[in-house]
Order: C-alpha cells, then sequence, then structure tokens
C-alpha cells in the first residue's frame, strides 16, 4: 500500500452540514482570508516526496475553494506523487472546465458526499438549497472521465429512510462508482448534536438491511454481495455489521480487512482513533483485532447495550 500524505487546507466550506464537527461557521466564522498560505502547503508537499510518501489527498472545508488549489495539485505532480485525492463537496466541478483542469494536472481519485436521491433528503443534511443539483451535475461531468469517484454517505436521523433508494441510485446510474455508508465521525461537537444527529443502531439497522438486500439482488453471488457490501462500511463495528448481514453468509474477517486497506481513503493518521474504544468484554470477541471500536460519544447517549462479543 502506499504511503499516503494527508494535506488537510483551512478553506471555507459552501455546505452545512448537520453532523459536521469542523464546520466552517463553528469553526472561524466569516474569515474568508484565513487560508493556509501557499509556501507552507508546498513545504508539505515537498517534504512528504522526500520522505517516501507516493499519494498525496488535498481535504478541508471546502478544499476547493482554495485559491491556489490548481497549482498546489500541478506542484504534487512535478513531486512525483502518483496518486492524488480529493475529498470535496463536489459543488464545484459542476463546472465542467474547472474539473478538466483538476483532471489535467494530475487528480486522480474525488470523494464526494451524497445525503440523499432527492433534493429533499440531500439538503436536509447539507441545509443549502441547490447543493443537490450541483451534485447531480457534477456526476454527470464526471461520468466522461476515467477518474475514480467514490461516493460517501453518512446515515443521520435525517436521511436515514432514503439510503436504500440512494443505494438504488447509485448502483443503476453510476455502477463505476464506489459508494461507502458510515455513521456520524466520532467527533461530534457535543453530545446533544450528536443525538440530536445520529439515530441510534437499532433504529438504523432495518433501513441498512434493506439496503443489504439492494446489493444481494444486484450482485449475486455471495462473495460478490458481501465484499461490495463490506466495503460499504468501513467504521461500523462487526457486532452491528452482523445485525445488517445475512447471518449465514457472515464472514467478514478477510472481507473488512481488504475493505478497511485496500479501499478508499487509507490514511490512519486523519481518522480520529482516540474517539473510539473497545469494552471490556471485546477482547473475548474474534473480531478484536479488525474492529475499528465504538464512538465514546455513541456510547454516552445510547449505552452499550447493542454491542455484544462475537465468538
Ligand atoms: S471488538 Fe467489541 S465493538 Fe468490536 S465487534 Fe467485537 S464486541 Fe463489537
Amino acid at each position: 500500500m502506499k504511503k499516503l500524505l494527508d494535506l488537510n487546507l483551512k478553506t471555507l466550506c459552501d455546505n452545512e452540514c448537520i453532523f459536521c464537527h469542523d464546520s466552517t461557521k463553528k469553526m472561524w466564522g466569516k474569515r474568508w482570508n484565513d487560508y493556509d498560505k501557499a509556501d507552507s502547503i508546498r513545504e508539505k508537499i515537498k517534504a512528504g516526496a522526500r520522505n517516501g510518501f507516493k499519494a498525496i489527498c488535498f481535504t478541508g472545508n471546502e478544499v476547493l475553494n482554495h485559491p491556489h488549489i490548481i497549482k498546489l495539485i500541478k506542484y504534487a505532480r512535478l513531486h512525483k506523487y502518483t496518486e492524488i485525492e480529493v475529498i470535496t463537496s463536489g459543488r464545484k466541478l459542476k463546472d465542467g472546465v474547472f474539473l478538466n483542469k483538476l483532471i489535467r494536472e494530475g487528480v486522480s481519485q474525488f470523494y464526494l458526499p451524497i445525503y440523499g436521491a432527492d433534493a429533499r433528503t440531500h439538503e436536509a443534511v447539507t441545509r443549502v438549497t441547490d447543493s443537490f443539483q450541483d451534485i447531480m451535475k457534477t456526476l454527470d461531468n464526471l461520468c466522461q472521465y476515467r477518474v475514480r469517484v467514490i461516493l460517501t454517505t453518512i446515515f443521520t436521523k435525517k436521511n436515514l429512510k432514503n439510503i436504500s433508494a440512494l443505494t438504488e441510485f447509485i448502483i443503476n446510474k453510476h455502477p463505476q462508482m464506489c459508494f461507502k455508508i458510515d455513521s456520524v465521525a466520532a467527533f461530534s461537537n457535543s453530545l446533544l448534536d450528536y443525538k440530536h444527529v445520529t439515530p441510534p443502531f437499532e433504529m438504523a439497522i432495518p433501513f441498512l438491511k434493506k439496503t443489504a438486500r439492494i446489493y444481494k439482488k444486484r450482485y449475486c453471488s455471495n462473495l460478490t454481495y458481501l465484499s461490495f457490501f463490506a466495503k460499504s462500511f468501513l467504521h461500523l463495528p462487526p457486532c452491528i455489521l452482523y445485525n445488517i448481514f445475512d447471518r449465514d453468509l457472515f464472514n467478514l474477517s478477510i472481507l473488512i480487512r481488504h475493505s478497511k486497506f485496500m479501499e478508499g481513503h487509507n490514511s490512519n493518521e486523519s481518522f480520529p482513533y482516540e474517539s473510539l474504544i473497545k469494552l471490556p468484554f471485546c477482547k473475548f470477541c474474534k473480531f478484536y483485532m479488525i474492529c475499528c471500536g465504538i464512538s465514546k460519544f455513541y456510547i454516552k447517549v445510547y449505552g452499550r447495550s447493542e454491542f455484544k462479543y462475537l465468538k
């Protein structure tokens, strides 16, 4: 696996997502000029190349709003990064000329969020009118290139009921794109926000099961179905996944290992593992070594009764 350099740039986001742990307004108000300086970013890119990093990920809220983003991507390419990833809200990519420039300068992979199969659901999460229309235009634009696209969604109380419709939409309309479903990140702002936004797993599981059935219908072989589906859930503990998959097919150790280390965003540096814990009984669980753990926030809000070790 290539070493991935994560470059998290301070920029102004064009969405205002309900789960965002560092939404621009909450973090630093309306200071539009408070961008990371291009020179210091170039230094990081250069140092990463010197230290053997071959892949680089530009991220931030929203990284494509950085005034020098095209030049920085070009700079990364000149420093021999062979994989250049961008995590973005995707809204700026509705501009086909801009997208073309990014790809020409070397972007090889985009991560984009999508929260619903219709505007009402998507925008209930992003809280920005027209953000759905923008992302639809972006997806159409991206179809014209061979660049890798990973669509991500987060299930919240606002879009949970629509997750299966979204899955169906992506599988049918954009089967070449990878799709990942995740729970609200473990580092939310406060317990109050977390409860307001995050459903308990027992509420989510029926909807996620419905999603599993869509995968299964689409990918007829059990292995392909499991593989696709497991790759979708990077950060759910196996004892929760166990309730979503067909029990008789539940042999996830290899698949989760595969999905965790081979697919998607591989940087461990950016993921807040310190906000996850394992419970005392976890040491008896056969998935202990590969389990990402449980959000401390989740335990504080909903307790630990849903987690049971698997023998
Ligand atoms: S290690 Fe703990 S949290 Fe992880 S799957 Fe096992 S019981 Fe669940």
